[in-house]
């Protein structure tokens, strides 16, 4: 991305707030040329008083005239000065703020718009994105500052103090004008040699606050297996590169200052030794006053230059994150694709007819998958772990897309379904469910934020957890996240109640339920599949073979489906699970100690 790109991109951003920009424009013009005002009274001051102090005539009268003119020009205009350097700062604070919260919004709101494919890739995983948009809203709002509120109040600043030294006198005015230029090309050259440094930043920061995100989510089993070393000395590598990359930059960085500095004391110096010299030889106009006046003129002029490398490095890396920023928010590849259309009644009849699927990162998870999934019947799918079961829900909810085949539900193509509409139809309970923020009535009313209280507590029995709810010292207000899994679990399931839809997927649900739960929840589950399409993906044998139609899957394939009892006897995988589940829990001697007891 080029500056004019930039430029562009950041535009639709600023404009709503176009009248702050000329307002703080404005002010810091008028901010720039009151710091010239310094420069001149030394110079009428020095001259003023050089010449009183030589005058035969020396009266303190006029001595205490000349101080007092200097104290009330200088304090009206530090006052002045300190108003505007208020006004100026709110404003421009406020143009700031404004942009980088619709920068935020606009990249959180395209986001949420993102298909499931684009959260599976490895550069966007959790740590990763959030610095790619926190970098990037920071860098891009302090854009904007330089852009149009510094940059050219500096130059006009820069300008200004350059037109008073050729008036003052030519000669001055060459050797500032001599200095300028190689000073500016110095900034460049510094610029330009810590872009790719700053690069590398950008990525290592990504890395790093990833890694931490994964250190705070996986702290219990960090910690409780002792491998605290080994996650640090991981970090530590980062750390490391963080550490030397910064190094590098700061080595560059002083150099250059260095040198820049060398030049600009040069500089004074020339203005000094050059001014000296035209008061020597008596040159027009020329006055003792006017040395200090030029160096204060000459320290005007680079002054502005020398924020310019700050401008240069804050250009340089809104270049770098904005390229990551604007991706995201002008991506139209990862927006989530949907259809139009709406159905008067979801009756809930699936069919998937030769479906390849094959994830980002290029696993290819299933091969010509067929199937029909009708409604008021339960559907289980069996397979071991990684045989793709899950997957095949992820299609039918349209997280993702088939990579060929087709599937549709009450014989219209899934594609062609509006996405929300189709979700608004579909209830999901997974085996670790996502508990948000808030209340556990306001975790259940995720499932239908419009229904009443009532139909919260009602949900909440479905799901068997309204009891143990009510023993909390809260009730319902208590903090979702304090409950147990297997009390999430149930609070899940109660979301799924409440929306009530006719299609409900659930993926190993009872999983870290206790058995009676489990008996509970299978119950509730058995009492809702009338007239709706339950597909569950479990291991625990009794879903299983109170299933009307079972898929057993292996390695992406349906190796066999029917009838549970039918495909049992036919023997195969099937059939392998079954009897290996069974000696797992051990029937043979549970059925001999019921019958003893
Ligand atoms: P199951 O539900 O039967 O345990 P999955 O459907 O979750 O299996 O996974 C099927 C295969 O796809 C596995 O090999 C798994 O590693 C892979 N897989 C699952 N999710 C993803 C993903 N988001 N990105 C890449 N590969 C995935």
């Amino acid at each position: 991305m080029n500056l004019i790109q930039l430029f562009k991109n950041i535009k639709p951003f600023v404009k709503p707030y176009r009248w702050l920009v000329l307002i703080t424009l404005i002010l810091t013009l008028i901010g720039s040329l009151m710091a010239q005002v310094n420069a001149i009274v030394l110079d009428r001051t020095v001259d003023a008083v050089n010449a009183l102090v030589q005058s035969p005539n020396f009266a303190w009268s006029k001595a205490a005239k000349i101080l007092t003119i200097i104290t009330i020009v200088l304090l009206g205009k530090e006052i002045l000065s300190a108003l505007i350097t208020f006004a100026q700062n709110y404003f421009g604070e406020r143009m700031r703020i404004f942009v980088s919260r619709d920068l935020a919004q606009s990249v959180i709101e395209k986001v949420l718009t993102f298909r499931m494919a684009f959260f599976s890739q490895s550069e966007n995983e959790t740590g990763k994105l959030q610095t790619r948009i926190d970098q990037g809203v920071s860098s891009l709002s302090r854009t904007v500052q330089n852009f149009f509120i510094d940059l050219l109040p500096l130059f006009t600043s820069a300008l200004l103090a350059l037109i008073l030294m050729f008036m003052a006198n030519v000669y001055v005015g060459l050797v500032a004008l001599f200095i300028v230029p190689i000073y500016f090309y110095i900034t460049y050259r510094q610029a330009r040699r810590l872009k790719g440094w700053r690069r590398d930043m950008r990525h290592y920061l990504e890395t790093k606050s990833h890694g931490i995100m994964n250190i705070i989510e996986s702290i219990n089993v960090i910690k409780s297996f002792n491998r605290e070393r080994i996650e640090g000395d991981k970090q530590l590598n980062i750390q490391n590169q963080v550490t030397e990359n910064q190094m590098k930059t700061r080595q560059v960085s002083f150099y250059y200052n260095g040198i820049k500095s060398f030049v600009k004391q040069v500089g004074t110096v020339l203005v000094i030794i050059l001014t000296a010299y035209l008061v020597l030889i008596d040159y027009p106009g020329m006055s003792i006053g006017k040395i200090m006046y030029h160096v204060m003129l000459f320290s005007n002029v680079v002054a502005p230059i020398t924020q310019l490398q700050r401008i240069f490095d804050d250009m340089n890396d809104a270049l770098i994150y904005a390229e990551g920023f604007f991706s995201i928010l002008h991506s139209e590849k990862d927006v989530e694709p949907s259809g139009s259309y709406h159905s008067d009644k979801v009756i809930g009849n699936f069919k998937i007819d030769h479906v390849d699927f094959t994830y980002p990162n290029g696993k290819k998870a299933l091969h010509d998958i067929n199937m029909n999934i009708e409604s008021g019947k339960i559907t289980a799918f069996v397979g071991l772990s990684g045989a793709g079961k899950s997957t095949i829900v992820n299609l039918l909810d349209k997280f993702y897309e088939p990579d060929c085949g087709s599937i549709t539900l009450d014989g219209v193509e899934l594609c062609d379904y509006d996405t929300q509409f189709l979700r608004e139809n579909i209830g999901i309970v997974l085996q670790k469910n996502h508990i948000f923020d808030g209340s556990i009535e306001e975790n259940i009313l995720y499932g239908n934020p419009n229904a009443t209280h009532e139909q919260v507590l009602d949900a909440a029995k479905k799901a068997y957890i309204y009891d143990q709810i009510m023993e909390l010292p809260k009730q319902f207000d208590s903090k979702a996240d304090q409950l147990s899994g297997g009390q999430q679990q149930r609070i899940a399931i109660a979301r799924m109640f409440l929306k009530n839809p006719p299609i409900i997927f659930l993926d190993e649900p009872t999983a870290s339920l206790d058995a009676i739960a489990t008996e509970q929840i299978k119950n509730s589950i058995d009492a809702i599949k009338q007239n709706r399409t339950v597909i569950i993906i479990s291991h625990s044998i009794s879903q299983i073979i109170d299933a009307d139609v079972v898929y057993a899957l292996k390695d992406g394939h349906v190796e066999q489906s029917g009838n549970p009892d039918d495909v049992y006897k036919k023997g195969g995988i099937y059939k392998d699970i079954i009897d290996a589940s069974a000696r797992s829990l051990n029937i043979e001697k549970i059925a001999r100690t019921i019958e003893e007891g």
